[in-house]
């Protein structure tokens, strides 16, 4: 719930939008509009809910612990981001918290935390806050769509479950220093990003036996998991995402 521009708050509901809807407040979204951002009646906002686009929406009813809200008029159409699954072995809560912020603001599809050899089992997942992440970094940044965090899944069914047609950008750290090669594949793909530790060797065997998996170099540093998420999530998108 963070306003994108001084003039206009933006906020995620979970509603349909469409002319002439309206859309009931939570306790806390009213809070949020009416305690904390002062709005009142005849105020308008921007709604989104990951599934109609932007609407402007004119404040109805005004309350301390309820409100509602009706929708004006479409300013945006749901956009899309490219179909990239970000897969990432979760660290620290904080680190992994900024890994789920940046994969909504870079524009992946769909956040999947994976659990490999070396990660480490104190960093557990709390999936409801971390979609919550995806929620505000959407308001945030503009976007029209909110990527669903899966709870964690462990990394060898996830690759025995593979989807055929989905290549995989394997970052992988015993490259570094190698040129950054990612094959112009277009369609579906994913980007695997592992722990502190990196992959064990058998994870290491395992997906370069893949014909989906494309070992990849993110250049001359060992960056940390989280830096290695944006920076391979721009490199993707330079080449073969909605950048260009
Ligand atoms: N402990 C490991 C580094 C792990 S870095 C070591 O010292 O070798 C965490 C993850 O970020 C890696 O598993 C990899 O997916 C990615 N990564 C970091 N730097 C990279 C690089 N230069 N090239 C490719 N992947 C990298």
């Amino acid at each position: 719930m963070v306003p994108l521009m001084a003039s206009k708050v933006r906020l995620y509901v979970d509603h349909p939008l469409g002319v002439g809807q309206s859309v009931p407040l939570t306790r806390e979204q009213a809070h949020y509009l009416f305690g904390v951002m002062r709005l009142s009646e005849g105020a308008v906002i921007s709604l989104i809910n990951g599934a109609d686009g932007e609407w402007d929406a004119e404040v109805l009813k005004a309350g301390k612990k309820a409100g509602v809200l009706s929708c004006l008029a479409q300013t945006r159409p749901l956009q899309m981001p490219p179909d990239l699954w970000l897969l990432f072995a979760p660290i620290r809560k904080e680190r992994t918290a900024f890994i789920v912020e940046k994969a909504v603001e870079m524009g992946a599809a769909r956040i999947c935390p994976v659990q490999t050899d070396f990660t480490q089992s104190a960093n557990r997942i709390r999936q409801d806050k971390l979609q919550a992440h995806c929620v505000e970094a959407a308001e945030q940044c503009g976007g029209t769509f909110v990527p669903n965090v899966d709870e964690l899944g462990k990394l060898d069914r996830i690759l025995a479950d593979w989807p055929a047609d989905r290549q995989l950008m394997f970052c992988d750290e015993v490259l570094i220093g190698d040129p950054i090669a990612l094959p112009a594949v277009d369609g579906p793909w994913a980007i695997l990003i592992g722990p502190e530790g990196g992959f064990s060797s058998a994870e290491r065997t395992r997906l370069r036996g893949l014909h989906y998996a494309h070992p990849v170099s993110l250049g001359p540093r060992i960056l940390r998991a989280d830096t290695a998420a944006v920076a391979a999530m721009t490199v993707w998108q330079q080449a073969l995402g909605d950048w260009t």
